[in-house]
């Protein structure tokens, strides 16, 4: 153990170190920050991880009014010097018997009076001729003919400071608010920060690179990492409270610049160790090549498709694996940008994995895969939970003996000992259902094969760059030609008939549609009852001339196969669907989607699913069905995205209304936590820890200091770092 307290010490050590804190406490403090902060052993939980716990809140207690200027009503901090405390029993009207304490202070210019209910043990705290510090409302009771103040917060002068500036902790000054911890309140919190701060000597400021720490023309210069934590927990400024409350001050910027600086060191760091797991041998791409890519090609490629194959191609022939994101609205056409780049690799003899998160979407993909390669001689295999063992070991088999070059599949392709013979390209569809650490282990199956990862959801840059920081990204910012927007509307109950009636219409121009029910996890079982029943009675009583079909994830896969077969093949006309037809359902054919409770669902996941309409060339329509007392923000939300087309502009919003987590669906996203950051909020403080990052990992990746830092990061950030190959 050494001498001095420092941020790295653990909580557990704390009783070395203050008087006054047991053992007990300081193990019952690390179990409850460490769960509140997602650290499983509570022996790793520092010094620092609590300093990083930030008030929600702030009281500013540092005006120190004398008696004879209180004010009815008003908060305030008043010193006093105590000269009676006595408690006595009193009977509630109900016949409950309270114990009341009572202090009556006095200040060079009046009498105060205090009282506490049940606290009997003040009597020790509160001795006549001590001075203490009373902070609460005030009221004038005639009654006891002075200001008083019913449990106050309050705190003891030390006899031993300094007349005029008493170094008081919970009050006279500006105190933080702390959320409870376990059974740690406020006020325990308070005191325990306060002496860990001023336990704290010589705290290295090495967290940053000298260019972030001393300004420059988009910063100012930072406060050390000492006088921020102290700036944070205790503002001197009163002034500039709006902004620390806001958490806007410098103080704050300094300690989210900290955090994002070694999360974006740690996803520079990952890349290169990815780059150096091997060189690998460069793709060709000839005449012939060119050609077959051509002739595979359904349609002619827009513009910003053909921008982005040539990013990725320029990847693959290149001597870095590639480690690239693909990003671009629903609708884009990043499946046959997907295609081009299989074509090269399986040219140049390697094999390819295609990943999507669904079977639904497996099976679309074999479908169109197996159509478009049709011509080539390419060995394409799906690899599903639906297969039986024997088939499963027999694709297997056959990926280990090259006599696959293509697979395609979900996760299944990455659990248990899928190898490949010669892995040289991996394509993972819809990558936020992946977390980051599946990402990684596919990784490791192969000799760094070149990756390219394709996401559903437009995700603001922010959050881009705390996800996949590591990856270079490519995106399609361009729809296919002839398409035009989905025309949203939002309706309400009393309208539905003539939603039907649309439907219906629609249908007989030989269109169909997609009826969604959302999904509550807890009640899965629940809400597969209720669409079960819709479509029975949709079937019966509203379109008893069409055929209505039922879609959901607790179907079997074949069973889920053959309804999505008829939908396509246009054999049913209404499909009634839970959020499974969300990601990558590719049905042109379908106009109409109609959500029921949109409410339930975020924007961007509604973007998604009236993504599945307005494929192909027939004007599509997206009706959210609004139900009855629908909250007026809920419905501003709708009325938002009914009139937003653009998807980058709904994940912005999206990610201001719900924060990163709910947004991606996901606690397992891989995304890291912050305790200061904010990727909404602190997005250029990110952009320039990013910045500083990438420059200290070129010019010195070797130096001690780096090294240091990656292995906070390691500390700070185990998912951004998990399964380094
Ligand atoms: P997403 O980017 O959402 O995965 P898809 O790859 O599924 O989009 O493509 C959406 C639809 O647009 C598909 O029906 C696809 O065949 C079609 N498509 C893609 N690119 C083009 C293009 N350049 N011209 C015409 N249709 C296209
Ligand atoms: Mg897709």
């Amino acid at each position: 153990m050494s001498a001095h307290l420092s941020l790295t010490t653990a909580l557990l050590e704390l009783p070395a170190y203050l008087r006054g804190i047991g053992v007990t406490t300081a193990e019952k403090l690390a179990a409850e920050l460490g769960s509140a902060i997602g650290k499983v052993s509570p022996a790793e939980v520092t010094v620092e991880d609590l300093l990083l716990y930030l008030p929600f809140r702030y009281e500013d207690r540092s005006h120190l009014p004398q008696v004879c200027d209180l004010r009815p009503g008003q908060s305030a901090s008043v010193l006093v010097e105590v000269s009676l405390a006595s408690s006595y029993p009193i009977r509630t009207r109900q016949g409950k018997q309270l114990t009341l304490f009572e202090v009556i202070g006095w200040d060079s210019t009046g009498r105060i009076r205090a009282c506490w209910w049940n606290q009997p043990y003040l009597r020790q705290v509160f001795q006549p001729g001590r001075r203490v510090v009373l902070y609460g409302e005030w009221e004038f009771s005639s009654r006891a003919r002075c200001y008083q103040v019913e449990n106050p917060d309050y705190e003891v002068l030390n006899d031993e400071t300094d007349d005029d500036v008493p170094e008081t902790i919970h009050v006279g000054r500006c105190v933080p608010v702390y959320r409870k911890l376990g059974t740690f309140r406020t006020r325990a919190l308070r005191s325990l920060i306060f002496r860990l701060l001023q336990a704290l000597h010589d705290v290295p400021d090495d967290g940053l690179p000298d260019e972030l720490r001393h300004g420059s023309r988009e910063l100012p210069p930072l406060p050390t990492k000492l006088a921020a934590l102290w700036e944070v927990h205790f503002p001197k400024a009163t002034e500039h409270l709006e902004s620390i409350q806001a958490r806007r001050s410098l103080a704050h910027a300094r300690l989210a610049l900290e955090e994002f600086f070694l999360l974006t060191l740690a996803l520079a760091n990952r890349r290169r160790q990815r780059e150096q797991a091997g060189e690998k041998a460069g793709m060709r791409v000839t005449d012939a090549i060119r050609e077959r890519a051509r002739q595979t090609l359904p349609f002619r490629l827009t513009n910003a498709q053909k921008r982005v194959i040539r990013e990725i191609v320029s990847d693959l022939t290149g001597t870095r694996p590639m480690s690239r994101l693909l990003q671009g609205d629903v609708g884009s056409g990043k499946t046959v940008v997907a295609l081009q780049a299989m074509i090269v690799a399986v040219e140049n003899g390697w094999q390819v994995a295609l990943m999507a998160p669904t079977e639904i979407l497996v099976e679309q993909h074999w479908r169109s895969m197996t159509r478009w390669l049709s011509g080539t001689p390419y060995r394409l295999a799906a690899l599903t939970g639906r297969l039986k063992p024997s088939e499963k070991k027999a694709i297997r088999q056959a990926l280990a003996n090259h006599e696959v070059d293509i697979v395609i599949g979900t996760q299944a392709l990455i659990q248990n000992d899928t190898a490949f013979a010669r892995l040289g390209l991996v394509i993972i569809d819809e990558q936020h259902r992946f977390g980051v650490l599946q990402r990684e282990q596919l990784l490791a199956r192969g000799v760094s094969p070149d990756v390219l990862v394709m996401t559903a959801t437009p995700i603001p840059r922010s959050l881009a760059m705390a996800l996949y920081g590591d990856l270079d990204v490519s995106v399609i910012d361009e729809l296919p030609p002839g398409r035009k927007p989905v025309v949203t509307a939002v309706r309400t109950n009393e309208r539905r008939d003539r939603v039907y009636d649309f439907i219906r219409q629609e249908c007989a121009a030989g269109r169909q549609a997609y009826i969604v029910y959302p999904l509550v996890e807890e009640s899965e079982k629940l809400d597969v009852a209720a669409a079960t029943a819709a479509a029975a009675q949709l079937q019966q009583e509203v379109f008893p001339t069409l055929v209505v079909g039922l879609l959901h994830g607790r179907m079997k896969s074949e069973e889920k196969d053959a309804v999505m077969q008829k939908f396509v093949a246009g054999e049913i006309h209404v499909l009634v669907t839970t959020t499974v037809v969300e990601v990558g359902i590719d049905v042109p054919n379908a106009s109409v989607m109609v959500i029921e409770h949109p409410e339930r669902f975020g924007l961007a996941q509604l973007h998604q699913l009236r993504g599945r309409v307005g494929r192909g060339a027939a004007k599509s329509y997206c009706v959210l069905m609004a139900p009855d007392g629908i909250s007026p923000e809920a419905l501003e939300r709708l009325n938002f995205f009914a009139q937003t087309p653009d998807g980058f502009a709904i994940a912005e919003k999206d990610l201001a209304w719900r924060g990163p987590g709910e947004m991606l669906g996901l606690r397992q996203s891989g995304l890291p936590v912050f305790r200061v950051g904010d990727l909404i909020r602190d997005a250029d403080w990110l952009t320039l820890a990013r910045e500083a990052a990438w420059r200290v990992w070129r010019e010195q990746p070797n130096a001690p200091q780096t090294q240091h830092w990656l292995a906070r990061a390691q500390r700070m950030f185990p998912m951004a770092m998990g399964g380094v190959h």
